[in-house]
């Protein structure tokens, strides 16, 4: 079995990156998927560089909107410093796809016959100090706080088109949702128009699942602690006009959403 502290070299970064811990907004934001690094020992897992780079190692510019949430709302954030590919951070360790042997129909060689040690060793190296991370923000957050957890989908996935420019996705919190929705729809509506094309989704293109998803309902949900997860459609969000415009957006409705 590898030894837990082996699984990262000395030179590579914590298995999160926690910003403004300090953060006065009730806000609480974690973003699981953002960051396609795959530990040095474990040799890309296999995977080209344009694999690891593509939607199937992470949620492309998630984090680049989260920082700047994090920054104008004044808000804490937390980030995962390692691929999904390694082992999930949003999935239940028991969940099929928490060290997935494939990704969006691509084989992940480096996870194709692996001991239970090594799953053990990535589970413990990356996993659970991130999700201890989340607990103890939410332990020291104030009561009134949300968890918002910021996700970017692709925008095909196995030929099928998705429409949506963002989504909120949900499942306890629905009036929490519902408030989300109708501050997005009018903030879109401000920013392109009545007549836009931009489409917010309803828990689309993915809702909470249970078994499947883990931040939410065991950070969030089993706390009572009122969550949602955000998806921003990665083709918006891939340069810094984009990036900026998505999280004004985002930010502008929860401000609008204080206000009521
Ligand atoms: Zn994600």
């Amino acid at each position: 079995m590898i030894a837990t502290q082996t699984l990262l070299g000395e030179n590579e970064p914590a298995p999160f990156e926690l910003i403004n811990a300090g953060g006065r907004s009730n806000l609480v934001l974690v973003c699981d998927h953002a960051s396609n690094r795959v530990p040095a020992r474990l040799a890309n897992l296999g995977l080209t560089e344009a694999q690891l780079n593509s939607h199937i190692g992470w949620d492309s510019g998630a984090a680049a909107v989260s920082r700047i949430l994090s920054a104008c709302l004044d808000a804490p954030l937390l980030l995962s410093n390692y691929s999904r590919l390694v082992i999930d951070c949003n999935r239940w360790l028991i969940a099929a796809d928490s060290i997935p042997q494939s990704s969006g129909g691509v084989l992940i060689p480096g996870n194709g016959v692996l001991s239970e040690g090594e799953g053990l060793v990535r589970r413990l190296t990356l996993f659970e100090p991130y999700q201890a991370e989340i607990a103890a923000l939410l332990s020291n957050a104030a009561p009134q706080c949300v968890l918002l957890s910021i996700h970017s989908f692709t925008p095909s996935l196995f030929g099928v088109d998705r429409p949506w420019s963002i989504g909120v996705c949900y499942r306890k919190d629905q009036e929490l949702a519902r408030r989300w929705l109708a501050a997005l729809r009018v903030n879109i509506k401000g920013k392109f128009g009545n007549n836009s094309a931009e489409l917010v989704g309803d828990n689309e293109p993915y809702s909470i699942e249970e078994g499947c998803d883990y931040t939410i309902p065991v950070q969030g949900e089993s706390r009572g602690i009122p969550s949602i997860m955000l998806e921003i459609r990665q083709d918006k969000i891939q340069d810094p006009a984009g990036v900026q415009l998505w999280s004004d957006i985002i930010a502008e409705a929860w401000l609008s959403m204080q206000d009521q």
